[in-house]
């Protein structure tokens, strides 16, 4: 199968082409055994708004220590995907996503929390009845639970996964199109999202102060996406310069190495609560 196809998730397991299928199988099973014994953590990411300099949201990433070293993320959802697990796995993701947001609210900080969704979780038809049932037993988080949906996986199933995301979105959950103008879209289809954020993918803003293209892209998308109705997050922005640059574009929100890379709870609290933060608001 082409790295295309594997990319878009058209690709299926097959054991005798895949050159790691015996490391795989084992991943596969440890995986299953991490979900259950509660080995997985999300770490927590901080959203800053431009105008308020606020922060205003946190992005919740996954993570395993695995067995002998830490599995990144992407490899933690494509076993996931190929497996079934994903379902189960986004379910855990979802519930433990409420109890962090809980807690946060607790430590005095009412913020916004977004959860990556995989392509596969859209096409669960109990899918949107689940967070449905989540909301109702949990009203505090209304509209304060945000699902991140990449714009590519979204283009395997159009139908399907507009469908989800209607449903979700009249259930107060909003939707955020993640990775934007990093593979496949269609704007015709983007325009129809029940979507509340576009997210700018890394690649396009990582290296946005040298290079012109990239401001050309990203400002064009940033209009677009205001004009649309969106608000816009950048992500992947590592240093200040960039910060105040997309600032000076109308981007709405940055997320980012200039701020401060996932970590834990406890340790994003202590982030957000440090007095040198204070000064810099
Ligand atoms: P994403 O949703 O686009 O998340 C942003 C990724 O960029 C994260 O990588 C984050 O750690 C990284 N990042 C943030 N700021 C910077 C920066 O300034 N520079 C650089 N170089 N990187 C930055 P991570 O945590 O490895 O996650 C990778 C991808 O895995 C995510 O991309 C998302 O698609 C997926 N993912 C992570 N957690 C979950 C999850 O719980 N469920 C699902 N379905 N997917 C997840
Ligand atoms: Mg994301
Ligand atoms: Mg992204
Ligand atoms: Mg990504």
């Amino acid at each position: 199968e082409s790295d295309q196809a594997r990319d878009r998730g058209l690709a299926y397991y097959r054991a005798d082409q895949d050159s790691y299928s015996a490391d795989r199988l084992t991943m596969v099973a440890e995986l299953r055994e991490a979900l259950a014994q509660n080995e997985l953590a999300l770490y927590l990411q901080p959203k800053l708004s431009l105008t308020s300099r606020r922060v205003v949201g946190a992005e919740a990433l996954i993570r395993w220590p695995g067995r002998d070293k830490p599995v990144p993320a992407d490899q933690i959802i494509s076993v996931a995907e190929r497996t079934g697990l994903i379902k189960p796995l986004t379910r855990w993701v979802l519930e433990t996503a409420l109890t962090l947001r809980t807690r946060l609210v607790e430590a005095g900080h009412d913020l916004a929390l977004s959860v990556n969704v995989s392509p596969n979780n859209l096409r669960e038809p109990d899918f949107p009845v689940f967070v449905q049932r989540l909301m109702t037993a949990h009203p505090e988080h209304r509209n304060r639970l945000i699902l991140e949906v990449t714009e590519t996986s979204m283009m395997l199933d159009p139908a399907n996964s507009l469908r989800a995301l209607r449903a979700l979105a009249s259930a107060g959950i909003p939707v955020a199109i993640d990775d934007f103008g990093s593979g496949y879209s269609s704007l015709s289809y983007i325009k129809q999202l029940p979507a509340t954020e576009v997210k700018v993918d890394r690649s396009l803003v990582t290296d946005l102060r040298s290079q012109p293209e990239d401001r050309v892209i990203v400002q064009t998308t940033i209009n677009m996406c205001h004009d649309l109705g969106y608000q816009v997050v950048a992500e992947g922005v590592e240093d200040q310069a960039t910060l105040e640059l997309l600032s000076r574009m109308d981007c709405d929100m940055i997320q980012g190495y200039v701020l401060v890379p996932p970590r834990p709870i406890d340790a994003f609290v202590e982030w957000l609560d440090a007095p040198e933060r204070a000064r810099q608001a």
